[in-house]
């Protein structure tokens, strides 16, 4: 299936007031609990906050590695704490987005009825429990109702959510949740499979045991046969 820009004519606010045929009132009364615009407390990321940010954490991770019995002054740590620190502000970045920065301008209008399927998108995150990794592979699906979403865009939601604390069960979900309020398909299912490093270091936990997790909503719930072919369709190949 390919998509024609040209086809889509409408902004994703204008798209939801016209399916919500709601007042504006209400449509900013709907904003202010959408999953779309759940965005933590970091500001924009100017140059200059980034780098005050990058140096406040970098001299904490200075702190942590004199608290661990290490010599932040010994030449293979000089540089540890701002390289850890830029790599937490990465891992991190999914802070700095909304879902509708991502995907208001890839909704299109489409007859297509069918289900669409992106599986085994790759997913880094961490645990907000330990801030260790977790990660795996993540396969959508949603059946269409006149809208689509740009397919690149699944695993940019993917990303967005991602990249932030998380726990798996609430990721799978805000994922769902996202698709689910941006182009109101007849349904939507994720299912998320994941390695928690801090089961896999921690103690004698099982070193492969795999987390799954998944979120049904609309049809996929209601209807047990969409659940199996979208659950044959998603399958996860090992990692
Ligand atoms: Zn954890």
């Amino acid at each position: 299936m390919s998509y024609d820009p040209s086809r889509s004519t409408k902004s994703l606010t204008s798209s939801l007031q016209d399916n919500n045929g709601d007042t504006d009132q209400n449509t900013n009364e709907n904003r202010k609990h959408s999953v779309l615009d759940e965005k933590a407390l970091r500001e924009d990321d100017t140059l200059f906050i980034r780098d005050q940010r990058v140096l406040k954490i970098s001299r904490n991770y200075q702190s942590i590695l004199e608290s661990i019995g290490e010599d932040p002054l010994r030449q293979g740590l000089l540089k540890t704490p701002n390289r850890a620190a830029e790599a937490l502000v990465f891992f991190t970045k999914g802070y700095e987005q909304s879902i509708r920065d991502v995907v208001s301008d890839a909704i299109f209008d489409e007859d297509c009825e069918n289900m669409v399927v992106v599986k085994e998108i790759d997913m880094y995150s961490l645990c907000e429990h330990h801030m260790v990794p977790f990660f795996g592979k993540v396969s959508v699906g949603y059946l269409p109702n006149k809208r689509v979403l740009g397919l690149s865009k699944i695993a940019r939601i993917v990303e967005v959510f991602s990249r932030r604390l998380q726990v798996q069960e609430r990721l799978t979900r805000q994922i769902a949740e996202a698709i689910a309020e941006a182009i109101k398909p007849r349904g939507v299912a994720v299912i998320v499979e994941c390695l928690h490093m801090c089961m896999i270091m921690r103690g004698a936990q099982k070193v492969n045991s795999r987390t799954t997790t998944s979120a049904m909503l609309g049809v996929f719930r209601e209807d047990p046969k969409s659940r199996e072919e979208f659950l044959s369709l998603a399958r996860i190949t090992p990692f």
